[in-house]
């Protein structure tokens, strides 16, 4: 996609800092990272996220995602490692071409995961039916 950014880091358009490279996927540092050492990991063809990615696709990125991640853990000598991929602009999608994120973590980092919320009453069983009919 020609307004794409990771499509322009794909074609070399603009820099980017690779820590990955074959023929169908690409990982490189986000600018922006949440730890030095932050990756993220992309397809070089263009889907929007998961729900447009197909499934066999998927399957090869997620075992790029666990060699990058591993390579990340030693490299930056992390404590541990979060991953990310998010879906959608509510959900905090920014860039429309999928990638999942390699976070770094660290015992002191003092990053913090979201707050959570409380089911009440029958609302667990209510939300666990809502989510199952689609499954069945
Ligand atoms: P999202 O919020 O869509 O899950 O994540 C998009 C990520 O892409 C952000 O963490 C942001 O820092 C990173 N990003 C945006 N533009 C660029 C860029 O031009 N180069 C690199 N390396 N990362 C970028
Ligand atoms: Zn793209």
């Amino acid at each position: 996609m020609t307004d794409c950014i990771f499509c322009k880091i794909v074609d070399s358009k603009i820099p980017s800092s690779k820590v990955y490279e074959d023929k169908d996927f690409l990982a490189f540092l986000d600018i922006m990272p949440v730890n030095k050492g932050h990756v993220l990991v992309i397809p070089k063809k263009h889907y929007v996220n998961l729900f447009d990615i197909p499934e066999e696709v998927l399957a090869d990125l997620i075992k790029i995602v666990k060699k990058v991640a591993g390579a990340v853990k030693s490299g930056v000598n992390a404590d541990g490692i979060n991953l990310m991929q998010s879906n959608g602009v509510p959900a905090g999608q920014e860039v429309m071409h999928i990638h999942f994120h390699i976070m770094p973590r660290f015992k002191e980092d003092e990053l913090k995961h979201w707050p959570r919320k409380k089911y009440v009453d029958s609302e667990m069983d209510e939300y666990k039916d809502l989510i199952k009919k689609f499954l069945e």
